[in-house]
């Protein structure tokens, strides 16, 4: 019997900490064997609220069409600042990998034949089945001066991935797609040569190294639910499209902060050394070198010669 008043003693406690929510609309009664129970409190009817699993998990609704939502143009953020270093959180750990092959890149992002390659590229046979790396909305799905057939997708954390040179576009402007879903063929429309993915990785306009976001071997690993971006991993001229330096990704804002600290360096120049040796040695880009040294990339290197390296 103690047992039993305790029981409801508990409930009525719950009974009434709930009754101060107005909104309480879901809810069993139950009505009690009062003559059974012993003197004290008397209740006819408890009423127990029922809070489904759903109602107690809050899900964010992120309206990502809300700004800059063109799907006409494939850059719509023009004129917009955006403020560094940018944060971007992922979801999930792992991405879809865009094609259904092993991955083999055969330019990164970075600075290509005098011009910036704002992409990766990602070999594939014309025809392919290409799939969105994230879930998302289609901003953009058409022609694109350059790019060909072009697919742009917004994600829900604010990321979007292009896929660009393709063959066969499949989806639609404002078309809701899951990660791993299909939207397209790879092939080699626009300014190409032989048939590729471009994919690209940008935020407000801003285009992002993708090395920096995923790792695109075997894992399909997204490097961290937490990444923020600093000015560097935005600009191609800070980085090689033959090879990939150490990518070293910040989880905090006060991380990326402090990077931006500038870290000097005095390299004595050594017989056979070149700017292309020194800067992938040091893990720096001759433009870094030829900018802080005020030299030309032409310039001949003399043995014994003190270089500034910012690293
Ligand atoms: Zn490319």
């Amino acid at each position: 019997m103690k047992y039993i008043i305790f029981c409801i003693t508990i409930i009525f406690s719950t009974t009434l900490a709930f009754s101060q929510d107005d909104s309480l609309s879901n809810s069993i009664k139950i009505k009690l064997p009062t003559t059974n129970l012993n003197k004290g409190v008397i209740i006819e009817e408890i009423e127990i609220p029922i809070i489904s699993k759903q109602d107690s998990i809050i899900i964010p609704i992120i309206d990502i069409k809300s700004e800059y939502w063109d799907t006409t143009v494939y850059n719509p953020y023009k004129n917009t600042i955006t403020e560094y270093p940018i944060e971007i959180n992922f979801k999930d750990s792992i991405y879809a990998s865009p094609v259904a092959h092993k991955k083999v890149i055969t330019s990164r992002y970075g600075w290509r034949r005098g011009r910036p390659h704002k992409g990766i590229d990602i070999d594939l046979v014309t025809g392919d089945s290409v799939v969105s790396v994230l879930s998302g909305i289609v901003r953009f799905a058409r022609y694109s001066r350059g790019h060909g057939k072009t697919i742009v997708v917004r994600h829900y954390n604010g990321l979007e991935t292009t896929y660009a040179h393709l063959s066969d576009i499949a989806v639609k402007a404002n078309d809701s797609i899951n990660a791993g879903q299909y939207i397209g063929k790879g092939g080699n429309t626009g300014n190409s040569r032989g048939s590729h993915l471009h994919l690209v990785a940008s935020y407000n306009g801003e285009y992002i190294h993708p090395d920096y976001l995923f790792k695109f071997d075997s894992s399909n690993a997204i490097r961290s639910q937490n990444i923020w971006v600093t000015r560097k991993w935005t600009r191609p001229i800070h980085h090689s499209s033959k090879s990939l330096a150490k990518v070293n990704f910040f989880e905090t804002k006060e991380a990326a902060l402090a990077s931006l600290v500038k870290k000097l360096k005095v390299y004595v120049v050594k017989s056979g050394d070149t700017l292309s040796h020194i800067s992938r040695r040091n893990n720096t880009t001759i433009y870094s070198i030829c900018r802080t040294n005020k030299i030309k990339k032409t310039s001949t290197l003399k043995i014994g010669q003190e270089l500034v390296l910012e690293l």
